[in-house]
């Protein structure tokens, strides 16, 4: 294999060599084993795959494609192998194969999942190299997955958002654009019609699927044995049911969470989130979730994505939980942390726009389909700033309709947040922020004397109710 021939070759820093105290910490742990060249020690597609130190000889990483292999790295003495779904469950997207008779140091996950919980130093040490090196692949686009669609579908940003927000790496070829799309749907025999199609690890292509259809074929759940009696059942996987399950799992529990979607809530549709403890720069609502998703898997919480919790039955424990299209759950205890659920406008034909021009978030995904666009940002809280602020970076013009506050963060004490207020936005030659009266907005938003957002219980004021009221009591 030429491996000049591969630009995506992942860099350096995310392959620090094992000192030797630490190699003598994971062969105390681990089996020491001789490997012959040329065996494959795990497989993309492969679940519960183990974790590799290089003593001697060596291991090539690759990523399989439909055109070949993709060489990733060659693991050399000091070397080790995984990234973050040595704690996930889910499938190997790489393969990995001994290129010389070698010696390695093999754990399994539990193994592995015990010395990161027990051994803080050289935990952390592994887990943040696994957090780099799964952001490095999904950066890159270095996946099983291919997606070809639209972005005037709605249903393909639903999947792109799916795929981001469970941090598995896709290539996205956008019809119309991306050469790859026309071959790619006449070698299936498909047309634009079926758009959003994806192209799995299998090679054969799935027609629109449903989120759960998609969690399924990627293997992003792990079985869920419904003979099981969990200690804890969470309900809902953005900041407060991931919290809920990294201190019960931490205090030794076993968590299962069932998200109806995937791993964040609203807060990762956020681009900035600057009142977060902990985070004085500021992180992105997608990366806290990530960080989240990965404590509780660390210490053992399991996660369900796209399963919605339907009802409850409450009479005496253990309480079974009934999920949309899948076997009930039971647990001893139940976390209710379903967030909630936003009014819309009251605007004619708005279900035809959503996600074609009309969103809901404002990540890097909305912001790409943004780009040198028009953007009317809706709302006068803090969201709507922080919206309107990244979406200015990127947007030839960012509309605001609010004549009022954006309140504690963005004011800048004018009573109006963006004008003059930001001098990055000022330098930015092409870039205008404005504000227009509107006068509807105060039909469905309120402030108090000082000029600040109402919230609270009254649905009349504020834009959101609880969504958790969606889990009947059964
Ligand atoms: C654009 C935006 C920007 C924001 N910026 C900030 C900020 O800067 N600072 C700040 O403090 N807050 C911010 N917030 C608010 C913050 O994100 C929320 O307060 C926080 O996400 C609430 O967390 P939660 O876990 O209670 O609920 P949510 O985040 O709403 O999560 C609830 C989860 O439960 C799931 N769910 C619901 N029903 C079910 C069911 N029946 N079965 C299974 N799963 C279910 C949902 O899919 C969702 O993932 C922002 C919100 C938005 C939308």
């Amino acid at each position: 294999m030429d491996k000049s021939k591969f630009p995506d070759e992942l860099p350096d820093e995310l392959y620090p060599k094992l000192n030797g105290e630490q190699i003598a910490r994971l062969a105390q742990v681990g089996t020491r084993r001789s490997v012959p060249a040329g065996e494959v020690l795990f497989d993309q597609g492969t679940i519960r795959r183990r974790f590799y130190v290089v003593l001697q000889g060596a291991i090539e990483a690759v990523l399989p494609s439909s055109e070949g292999e993709v060489h990733m790295r060659l693991h050399q003495p000091g070397d080790f192998t995984g990234e973050l779904d040595m704690f996930s469950g889910r499938p190997s997207l790489v393969r990995a194969r001994t290129v010389d008779p070698t010696e390695v140091v093999e754990l399994d996950q539990v193994s592995l999942r015990n010395l990161v919980q027990t051994d803080p130093k050289l935990g952390e040490f592994l887990l943040r190299v696994f957090v780099r090196r799964r952001a490095a692949m999904v950066s890159r686009a270095m996946g099983d997955v291919v997606l070809i669609g639209s972005r005037y579908s709605a249903d393909t940003l639903r999947l792109k958002e799916f795929l981001a927000h469970n941090g598995h790496p896709f290539k996205y070829f956008e019809l119309g654009l991306d050469a790859p799309a026309e071959q790619l749907l006449q070698r299936f025999s498909l047309g634009p019609e079926d758009i959003p199609v994806l192209i799995g690890r299998d090679q054969s292509p799935m027609r629109k699927p449903t989120n759960a259809e998609l969690a399924a074929r990627l293997g992003l759940n792990a079985e869920i044995d419904s003979e099981r009696v969990y200690d804890v059942i969470v309900v809902g996987a953005g900041p407060s049911g991931l919290a809920a399950a990294v201190y019960g799992a931490s205090e030794g529990l076993s968590v299962l969470v069932l998200e109806a979607i995937a791993p964040g809530g609203q807060a990762g549709s956020s681009s900035r989130i600057e009142n977060y403890l902990g985070f004085p720069l500021g992180i992105s609502g997608q990366d806290i979730a990530g960080r989240a998703f990965v404590q509780a898997e660390k210490f053992g919480a399991q996660i369900a994505v796209a399963r919605r919790a339907t009802a409850i039955r409450c009479d005496r424990p253990p309480f079974p939980i009934e999920c949309d299209g899948d076997d009930p759950v039971r647990g001893r205890a139940v976390v209710l942390a379903g967030g909630a659920e936003y009014r819309k406008l009251q605007v004619a034909n708005l279900a035809q726009f959503e996600g074609a021009g009309v969103y809901y978030g404002a990540t890097p995904l909305e912001a790409q389909l943004c780009k040198g666009e028009d953007v009317i940002v809706v709302g006068g809280g803090n969201s709507a700033g922080q919206a309107a602020m990244f979406l200015s970076t990127i947007a030839t013009h960012v509309y605001n309709p609010a004549a009022m506050p954006f309140s504690l963060f963005f004011n800048d004490g004018s009573g109006c947040a963006f004008h003059g207020g930001d001098p990055n936005l000022e330098s930015h030659g092409c870039i205008h922020l404005e504000t227009k009266d509107a006068e509807w907005l105060f039909n469905w938003a309120a402030k108090d004397s000082v000029g600040l957002d109402i919230v609270g219980p009254n649905p009349h004021l504020v834009g959101h109710g609880p969504s958790h009221s969606d889990v009947k009591n059964a």
